[in-house]
């Protein structure tokens, strides 16, 4: 048999040439490299030997230019591309950390489709400094004397101590040399910096006479850390802001505070403790405190300085600013961002806040909505529930607070879960959600209302395609 067959099956495969006139194909080799159209014609070719090998049946010409046409498609669309994160996570950093919010976006396409006042001072028609656009809205809502916005809070962090401890010696206690996402860690970031590393106190204790007892000639400053992706519970002690602040003023040495997130408002009222917030770290002293723009403030990827002036200016004066300097899109989101938290009333514009302040009723209602909608796309084919559980803050914001919530349960009758999140995830949008035993959970409160409708078409054209890879 078969020998014979396969052979025959084979021959009668079409030539490369003949699957390209098959449209689309045509239409995309207008479009792009004629060799990029060929080879994929010629993968496709070629996975179909094997499958008639295997004793598959001979495909029709539409399919096998389909599947090329496939496979170009892949090729050429975008790697970075929206996601519809139903995780759970809201500072998710994989996923792109903080959202924007509108007037956030409406700030950058107007900064970024024109020109701007970016270092130019619009009153005297002068030079101007890019530092200077949110210097009033830094000190209006935090007190801080002057401030500096650089790409990150790493290089905020790297900044501040090659500005100010270079060649000499930094004072950080044992339980604050913490690791955030992999890459940055203090005893690393220190050594970029070219300032030497004291460590004092043990792991979970340290005292504020160990830092006293660290201060010698050498000494630049005394550095406090936030240990903002793990607790210290149990027996542990760690020196308060206040404290270190007053040590760094009776031995005239600069205290520094590298807060991880930067609350500019409490959120003790929602439940959310535990995150200290940036006025409280300047009232109680602190000379300098560091934070990330797109963690619990919600705004662009920024890493935010404040402090006394005259540490300011230093930092403004060395070379290494202009490496780390921070862009227009930025700081046009920057101010957009932090002129909502001047009116309170508007806080829940900010999309981060939004998420992470979002009570139980308003989560299950909106569960319960998602769930009915998936409900009436899937039909018989699945079993659509609505599960309470918890939600993160992420980002290395808020370590061990766990927020009620409220989230869609999907069990596919025919269809393994790893295979539907796999076609979720290749979706236009893509939709990440979090895999529980054999369902997929959609976790709503990072899910706004306004997505619901786009994320249940990819999940019909994720389960139409998982259901066609199952069917052969
Ligand atoms: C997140 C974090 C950083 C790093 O901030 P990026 O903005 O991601 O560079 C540094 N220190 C602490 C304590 C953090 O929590």
């Amino acid at each position: 048999m078969p020998e014979e067959q396969v052979r025959e099956k084979l021959r009668r495969l079409p030539a490369v040439d003949r699957v390209l006139r098959v449209p689309p194909l045509p239409d995309l080799l207008a479009r792009y490299p004629r060799e990029m159209v060929v080879e994929a014609v010629r993968r496709v070719l070629e996975r179909q030997r094997d499958l008639l090998r295997q004793g598959g049946g001979m495909p029709a010409l539409v399919a096998l230019a389909g599947q090329a046409a496939e496979m170009v498609e892949a090729k050429t669309r975008a790697s970075l591309r929206r996601v519809i994160n139903a995780t759970g996570v809201v500072l998710h950093t994989n996923l792109g950390r903080a959202p924007l919010g509108t007037e956030a976006l409406e700030a950058v396409t107007a900064v970024a489709r024109g020109y701007s006042s970016l270092e130019m001072d619009l009153a005297t028609g002068t030079r101007g400094e890019r530092y200077t656009h949110v210097t009033r809205l830094l000190h209006a809502l935090t007190g801080a004397e002057a401030s500096l916005v650089v790409n990150n809070n790493a290089a905020a962090v790297l900044l501040v101590l090659h500005t100010l401890a270079r060649g000499r010696e930094v004072v950080v206690s044992r339980g604050q040399l913490v690791e955030i996402g992999g890459s940055f860690r203090i005893p690393e970031v220190m050594a970029a910096s070219g300032a030497t590393l004291v460590e004092v106190g043990t792991t979970n204790k340290t005292y504020l006479r160990d830092y006293e007892q660290a201060i010698g000639p050498q000494t630049a400053a005394l550095l406090r850390v936030h240990t903002s992706n793990y607790r210290l519970v149990g027996f542990t002690r760690q020196v308060p802001a206040l404290e270190l602040a007053g040590l760094g003023q009776r031995y005239g040495l600069p205290v520094i505070e590298d807060l991880g997130s930067g609350l500019l408002v409490d959120l003790s009222p929602f439940g959310i403790r535990g995150e200290p917030l940036v006025s409280d770290s300047l009232g109680a002293g602190i000379d300098i405190v560091t934070f990330s723009g797109d963690k619990l403030l919600g705004g662009p990827q920024a890493g935010i300085i404040l402090g006394r002036q005259k540490y300011l200016e230093a930092m403004k004066k060395n070379h290494l600013l202009r490496a780390l300097r921070v862009d227009k899109l930025t700081l046009a989101a920057l101010e957009a961002t932090l002129r909502l938290y001047l009116e309170p009333g508007r806080l829940a514009e900010v999309p981060a806040l939004r998420m992470l302040t979002a009570g139980p009723e308003e989560l299950e209602a909106r569960a319960a909505r998602l769930a009915a909608l998936l409900t009436r796309a899937l039909g018989q084919a699945a079993r659509v529930g609505v599960v309470n559980g918890f939600s993160q803050a992420g980002g290395g914001s808020l370590p061990g607070v766990d927020l009620p919530t409220f989230m869609v349960q999907v069990h596919l009758q025919d269809i393994k879960v790893e295979v539907l999140a796999t076609q979720l995830r290749q979706g236009e949008p893509a939709v990440i959600g979090r895999v529980q035993k054999d369902s997929l959970l959609l976790d709503v409160r990072t899910v706004p209302e306004g997505d619901f409708a786009e994320l249940v078409r990819c999940f019909q054209a994720a389960y139409a395609r998982a259901a066609a890879s199952a069917g052969g």
